[in-house]
């Protein structure tokens, strides 16, 4: 993109993966003229100006947050409560304030009544992303053909909603809206039951006894492996997750469970049927994934080496 930027300061709190991917993504594509950059620790303050992430370095947020007229929360959705509450006296009349987080309902309810007049709060969420943290992990195309969920509160000043849209189409995604309620719940099938499941059977074969267990690691290539770089996600970050969408999380902990008795059943009583309609209709839906390029057909983890 070339032109007048969107937004002339960007102020991002927290700089991991998403926090650096956003940084260069926006500096790549011009749609923004300075990044102020805060972060928790100074290790990794110093580590994102090492990286050349941004213009402006504070540990203090609500300095960064002056004068900015987009700033985008970009720490663990736990976080965001105590981040909202700092700057929430410095934020310039006008800005739009948005955040990354895997939940949004909880976003709403703790950070809205800390937002001060003047002020357009639109959350939002990347559906991208990988099992990395931290500022080294960001690169500029993670968001490209990923799709990007705005929840905008109701009453929500459109050419606000307008603005913050096309940055994030300017970082290369789709952009769509609903209702923070309904992205709990879709989230919680498609990414934190995932990652629960990864979790489980990636401990359940940590408890096995050692020898078995140097077997699950020598022979993992056969499926384990997968499951694994879903487990190896950030525990900071997935345990916000689940704490803050717990309600979603165990409508569909409860669902699951049920079929997985339901095909436990079908292997005891021999129901071949039963298990090859499920395995065939569970196919289709990774056909339907490819065809949306969400996902190529590549063999091994099928992804897109970052460079
Ligand atoms: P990350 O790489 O672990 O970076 C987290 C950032 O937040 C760091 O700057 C860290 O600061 C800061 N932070 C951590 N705990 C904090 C606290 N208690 N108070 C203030 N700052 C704190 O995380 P990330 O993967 O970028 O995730 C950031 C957000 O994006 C999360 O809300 C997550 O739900 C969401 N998200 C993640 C993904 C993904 O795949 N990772 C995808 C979509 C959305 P220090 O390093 O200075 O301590």
């Amino acid at each position: 993109m070339t032109g007048t930027p969107l937004f002339e300061r960007m102020a991002l709190i927290g700089i991991g993966l998403i926090g650096s991917s956003l940084a260069q993504a926006a500096r790549e594509r011009g749609l923004v003229g300075e990044i102020a950059i805060s972060t928790r620790s100074p290790e990794t303050l110093r580590r994102a100006e090492e990286l050349n992430l941004g213009d402006i370095y504070c540990l203090d947020a609500a300095v960064a947050v002056e004068d900015a007229d987009l700033v985008i929360l970009c720490v663990p959705v736990g976080a965001n409560e105590a981040v909202a509450k700092w700057i929430a006296p410095a934020l310039k009349k006008g800005a739009i304030l948005t955040d990354v987080g895997s939940t949004k309902g909880s976003v709403m309810e703790q950070v809205n009544p800390h937002v001060p007049d003047g002020v357009h709060f639109i959350p939002g969420h990347p559906i991208a992303g990988t099992e990395q943290s931290g500022p080294d992990a960001g690169f500029a195309s993670l968001f490209d053909q990923r799709w990007c969920i705005l929840t905008p509160p109701a009453g929500v000043n459109e050419q606000a909603l307008e603005k913050l849209a096309a940055f994030w189409r300017g970082c290369g995604s789709d952009v769509d809206q609903m209702d923070a309620k309904h992205h709990d719940l879709v989230l919680a099938i498609v990414s934190h039951l995932p990652h629960l499941i990864a979790y489980n059977i990636v401990g359940t074969a940590d408890d096995l006894e050692t020898v078995t267990k140097s077997e699950v690691i020598k022979y993992s290539a056969s499926g384990f492996r997968d499951f694994t770089r879903l487990a190896a996600s950030d525990p900071t970050m997935w345990r916000d997750v689940c704490l803050n969408n717990r309600d979603a999380i165990l409508e569909m902990l409860s669902r699951f469970s049920e079929d997985l008795s339901a095909m436990q059943r079908a292997i005891r009583w021999g129901d071949g049927e039963m298990l090859f309609d499920l395995f065939t209709r569970t196919r289709g839906i990774r056909r339907s994934i490819i065809e949306a390029g969400q996902e190529t057909d590549a063999p091994d983890f099928g992804r897109h080496a970052k460079d």
